[in-house]
Order: C-alpha cells, then sequence, then structure tokens
C-alpha cells in the first residue's frame, strides 16, 4: 500500500467516526448507515428504507475540503435522515438543520465542479500518486524514477 492510498484510508476511517460522534452529540438515535461512494456529483446523499448516509472519497479528499466543511455535510445529511429525505430541502428540513447547528448550506460548493486530481501517476516502485497538473517528466521524489501517467479527467 502506498503512502496516498494509506493518508486516504485515515481520512476516511476518520469521517466515519466523525459521523458517529456528531451523530451522538446532536442526540439522533436513528439507525443509519454510513458509507463513502464514488460519486463525483454530489458532496453526499441520504437514502430512505433503510436510512443511509453517503459521503463522497473525492469530496472528502478534496484539496478545498475542510473538516468544518465535512462536518456541515454531514448535519445536512443528517437533517435529511431526521426529518425524512422526502422533504429535500423545505422548511421543515430547513428547521431541522439549523436546530441542530447546520449552516443550512444546500449546495457542497466549489468541489462540485473542481476536480480534485486530472492525473494518476505510478512509479515502477508501487507508489501511486495523484495530481491536478503534470509536468513533461515526471520524477518519483522517493525513487528517483519515471512516473507512467495516465489522464483520468
Ligand atoms: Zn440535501
Ligand atoms: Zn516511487
Amino acid at each position: 500500500m502506498s503512502f496516498h492510498e494509506h493518508s486516504t484510508n485515515i481520512k476516511h476511517k476518520k469521517t466515519t467516526l466523525d459521523f458517529y460522534r456528531i451523530k451522538k452529540r446532536i442526540g439522533c438515535e436513528l439507525d443509519i448507515l454510513f458509507t463513502i461512494n464514488d460519486c463525483k456529483k454530489n458532496a453526499a446523499i441520504c437514502y430512505d428504507n433503510p436510512l443511509e448516509i453517503q459521503v463522497s472519497r473525492y469530496f472528502i479528499d478534496s484539496s478545498v475540503t475542510t473538516v468544518e466543511k465535512i462536518e456541515d455535510v454531514i448535519l445536512h445529511e443528517l437533517a435529511h435522515a431526521i426529518v425524512g429525505p422526502g422533504n429535500g430541502h423545505n422548511d421543515t428540513w430547513k428547521d431541522c438543520a439549523r436546530e441542530i447547528g447546520c449552516t443550512s448550506d444546500v449546495c457542497a460548493g466549489p468541489f462540485l465542479k473542481k476536480k480534485d486530481y486530472n492525473y494518476v501517476l505510478t512509479c515502477p516502485d508501487g507508489c501511486d500518486i495523484r495530481k491536478l497538473r503534470v509536468k513533461k517528466l515526471n520524477i518519483c521524489s522517493k525513487h528517483r524514477k519515471v512516473l507512467h501517467v495516465v489522464k483520468i479527467n
């Protein structure tokens, strides 16, 4: 496992723990499944029957996503779960969101437009690096070897 994957997994694990910590803090006793998805469009989503909240790995991993933003998005989805996802972003949802301390923002912001990375670079020695931009010649700083570049966006 490369360092990048390793640090990413820690971030995902932390977000999962944060979810249950925040849920407990606001006194929500609903049974909600929490998962991390691969959605590039929405930062997070709440499903009904059974209740499930999913947060996008691209949102979590984005360089523009702060700890506060993740917490706000979790609160946003918890408000959906509490009043029922069918309420959308109506006043019932808005009241609940504000009561539990959410900004009641309905858009996660720049992460939706800005891609987190466009290139995946791999080193013959196993490194896995993600970048927004690449140079003509890319060298692994750890192994001093030429990186193989794949454009993904
Ligand atoms: Zn929403
Ligand atoms: Zn390397």
